[in-house]
């Protein structure tokens, strides 16, 4: 028997049984999909733990959940395609000092993000309102002083695509309309898919 979700968030939470965990600890050292399906659970209850999103937990998992679940039904062997999720590691929204100390202020009332996982920062900014918004942003390898050579980025509301980019010789890309709620950016590079969260009201 493999790994459910449920499965893998009472595992990670503590909530298991006793005496279940021999069997799923010896399962787990064989079983590479059930090993990369506990790992998936575990960063994103890290990544929700250590996000500012409080608010939305609930439909982030759903999202997630949906985006892993397409994932694996396309991508039979996940080893080969790797998908992680980014930590928002800077919010001009709950960090304004550090926006103005970072020059934000001529980027007139744009919100600006950053999301890194692993060795990619995305820079985002996000313009105007509800009726009318568009980010624009970029990709960044870190510790690099090359553009990546090629990435798809997908936005993804309750799972569906909502808009589609791609990005151009400088790592930077535009979605002209964007729709509010809790989206997940998902940024496909050749051998990596990086999904962040984004809460837009
Ligand atoms: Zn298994």
């Amino acid at each position: 028997m493999h790994l459910s979700e449920d499965n893998a968030l009472n595992l990670l939470d503590g909530r298991a049984l006793e005496s279940e965990l021999p069997v799923w600890t010896s399962h787990l050292e064989d079983c590479t999909d059930c090993h990369e399906q506990l790992n998936f659970w575990r960063e994103m209850l890290v990544n929700l733990n250590r996000s500012h999103l409080e608010s939305a937990p609930e439909p982030l998992i759903r999202n997630a959940h949906a985006i892993f679940q397409a994932g694996r039904a396309r991508l039979p062997k996940l080893r080969e395609m790797r998908q992680v999720l980014a930590s928002l590691i800077f919010d001009s929204f709950t960090q304004p000092a550090l926006a103005g100390a970072r020059g934000t202020s001529s980027a007139g009332s744009a919100r600006q993000l950053v999301l890194r996982a692993e060795e990619f920062d995305i820079h985002l900014r996000i313009w105007g309102s509800a009726e009318q918004r568009r980010i624009t942003g970029q990709v960044l390898p870190r510790g690099e002083s090359s553009f990546v050579g090629g990435a798809n980025l997908h936005l993804m509301r309750d799972g569906e695509r909502c808009g589609s980019a791609s990005v151009d010789n400088f790592g930077e890309f535009e979605f002209p309309f964007v729709p509010e709620g809790t989206l997940n950016l998902q940024v496909d590079l050749p051998h990596l898919t990086i999904v962040g969260a984004l809460i837009l009201t």
